[in-house]
């Protein structure tokens, strides 16, 4: 039963617990039962977040604000942005599979390549289960990765994007700023996951501590140093000129990491990550 709107926040932090702590699907797959995540911190963007059409002028007409992706969903009932709240929240990587990457030079580690196909599975999972969740409680939610419409385009300033960034809307919602390699830079730092769901329920909208500074989070980009996470890549996907080379990043997953994880532990997905650790900002905010 849904909760008075004072605990409204706590009941869906509850939903998301629940669901780490009690599905099997929240699994590495090792011969040793272990979970795939650090349990999952959730925050609140407002639907009418300017953020979200200024994101969609950036990236691209394809871009979806969280008022279009949940008209797909709801064709018969759209809502106006006023009335939707964004739940975003992040999946951290255990301790165990970061120890593991750090160890790693070229090419993830069999924890790393497990949670990036076992651990998205859930994650995925936990997406439809947070929207079904809600909507049978009167709420009705969406989860816009799960959407038949999610894919990638052409974003004439970014290259190949997806027309619903987790990511970016973990920012928005006070989630983390982005770093040098593009990755999000969260409390619980950049070896993480993320997920959201759309939904039309009042809830309060979170604290984005640093305003609109995308970046603020990153060493290089506070105060010139660091650049770890350029040293940790393989391929010379990252550099403090030009930061990341999509392009470079992803022949490098396709060509290498993404047959030898499939060959060696029997994993899909596109794994790689090794520059997610063993720097700064592995598990916190380095500032
Ligand atoms: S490793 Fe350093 S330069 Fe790279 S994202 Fe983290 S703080 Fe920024
Ligand atoms: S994911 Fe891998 S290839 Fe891409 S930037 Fe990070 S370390 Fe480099």
């Amino acid at each position: 039963m849904t909760p008075p709107p004072e605990q409204k926040l706590a009941w869906v932090q509850g939903i998301l617990r629940e669901f780490w702590q009690d599905s099997p699907a929240n699994s590495l797959h090792l011969p040793q039962e272990e979970k795939a995540w650090d349990w999952p911190r959730l925050a609140v963007a407002a639907g009418n977040d300017p953020w979200f059409a200024r994101l969609k002028a950036m990236i691209g007409p394809f871009y979806w604000t969280p008022e279009e992706a949940f008209a797909l969903a709801f064709p018969e009932a759209p809502a106006a942005p006023a009335e939707l709240s964004v739940i975003s929240y992040v999946l951290p990587q255990t301790a165990a599979t970061r120890r593991d990457q750090a160890r790693e030079q070229d090419l993830p580690a069999e924890r790393w390549a497990r949670s990036r196909f076992f651990g998205e599975q859930f994650n995925c999972a936990l997406r439809l289960h947070l929207a079904e969740t809600l909507t049978a409680e009167g709420h009705p939610a969406v989860a816009p990765e799960r959407l038949p419409g999610f894919d990638y385009r052409q974003s004439e300033r970014f290259g190949l994007a997806s027309n619903w960034s987790e990511r970016h809307t973990a920012f928005v919602a006070g989630l983390g700023t982005f770093g040098l390699s593009d990755g999000l830079i969260t409390p619980w730092g950049k070896a993480v996951r993320f997920g959201s769901v759309v939904t039309k329920m009042a809830l309060p909208a979170s604290p984005r501590p640093y305003g609109d500074d995308h970046q603020a989070w990153c060493l290089w980009y506070a105060r010139g140093t660091c650049g770890a996470c350029a040293r940790r890549c393989p391929a010379d996907a990252i550099t403090t000129a030009q930061g990341h080379d999509k392009p470079r990043c992803h022949a490098y997953i396709r060509e290498v990491t993404t047959p030898y994880t499939t060959a060696t532990f029997g994993t899909g997905a596109t794994p790689c990550g090794l520059c997610q650790v063993k720097i700064p900002c592995e598990a916190r905010v380095p500032l």
